[in-house]
């Protein structure tokens, strides 16, 4: 198994970032001008802008690098950015919570990447020794469930579903049933996302976090909102919306490695307070890198 923090893993993650990577280059130029500082702030702030980082982001960022400059007296502003995007990254705990057995849950708009994602993380911990069962609990779109069976035989794993248009929570109950019965190390429950109910969304995903609680105390352990990064803000307006969705625990944001730009990472952590865990590199069952804050950063400034 890869550890993140391999050369292997970290080449991988800064050429997943090659594009935000682009606009950060331009910083070492921009840090190495003799204009003033007022000057190089501006443009940082626009580079940040093009990079995704969004608005109040943004202005946070530039506000505490003049503050910590004018305090320290330092002129070295890319270290005092470094830090200041690894604060921002580290404001929530990012490790993930490895404690077995476990139950995760993937929640999401549809098309974001939830039920790849599941593939990736069944892999991970599949690869890993430990015994993981799928639940398709997405009872509302065929084609979903059919999608998980086929990571389930494709990475030789169970996959509990149930008749299309069933009650999610008893596909979910199912699931736990033979999780408990057979004892197994993970249960990994990929939801529904429709995009247009959200009221009836938040209440069924209520429901399934229910009976999870209900048969496993201290269950699910993970509540993982997974995020495309190609849409850029609109990943922070999707996942206001299903923060309302109570205990989230992290984003496992997917696509990186496409058009996406790096910086809604740190949007999402700073303007929903929630940790970033994993991010999503392909589309392969291997495309999964576990979030570090200070790997992250280095990629997107060496
Ligand atoms: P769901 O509807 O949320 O379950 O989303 P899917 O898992 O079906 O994914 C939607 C599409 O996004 C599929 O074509 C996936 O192959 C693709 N996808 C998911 N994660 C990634 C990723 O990290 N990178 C890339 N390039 N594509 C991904």
């Amino acid at each position: 198994m890869e550890k993140y923090n391999s050369n292997a893993v970290f080449d991988r993650l800064k050429q997943t970032l090659a594009r935000t990577r682009e606009f950060f280059g331009r910083l070492e130029q921009l840090f190495q001008s003799n204009r003033c500082q007022e000057e190089i702030l501006e443009e940082l702030f626009e580079l940040l802008i093009l990079a995704d980082v969004g608005v109040p982001t943004s202005e946070k960022i530039i506000k505490d690098i003049k503050e910590k400059a004018k305090k320290s007296g330092a002129q070295d502003l890319k270290a005092i950015l470094k830090q200041e995007l690894i604060d921002i990254l580290s404001q929530k705990k990012s490790s993930v919570e490895e404690t077995w057995p476990a139950i995760w849950m993937l929640v999401g708009v549809n098309g974001g990447g939830k039920t790849t994602s599941a593939a990736k993380i069944a892999y991970r911990y599949k690869s890993q020794g430990k015994k993981v069962i799928l639940a398709a609990a997405d009872t509302f779109r065929a084609a979903a469930q059919q999608q998980l069976q086929l990571w389930g035989h494709k990475l030789g794993l169970p996959v509990i579903q149930g008749q299309p248009g069933a009650d999610p929570a008893s596909i979910v109950f199912d699931a736990v049933q033979s999780f408990k019965a057979r004892n197994y190390d993970l249960l990994l429950v990929d939801t529904a996302g429709r995009l247009h109910t959200y009221t009836n969304l938040m209440a069924e995903l209520e429901k399934m976090k229910k009976v999870i609680s209900r048969e496993v105390p201290g269950a699910p352990q993970e509540i993982l909102l997974v995020l495309d990064a190609t849409i850029g803000q609109n990943a922070v307006v999707q996942a206001r919306e299903f923060n309302r969705f109570s205990g989230i625990t992290g984003v496992f944001l997917t696509k990186l490695d496409g058009t996406a730009k790096g910086g809604s990472v740190l949007a999402v952590v700073e303007e929903l307070q929630l940790p970033v865990k994993f991010i999503g590199t392909g589309e392969s069952e291997k495309d999964l890198i576990e979030f570090s804050p200070e790997s992250f950063v280095e990629a997107l400034l060496s």
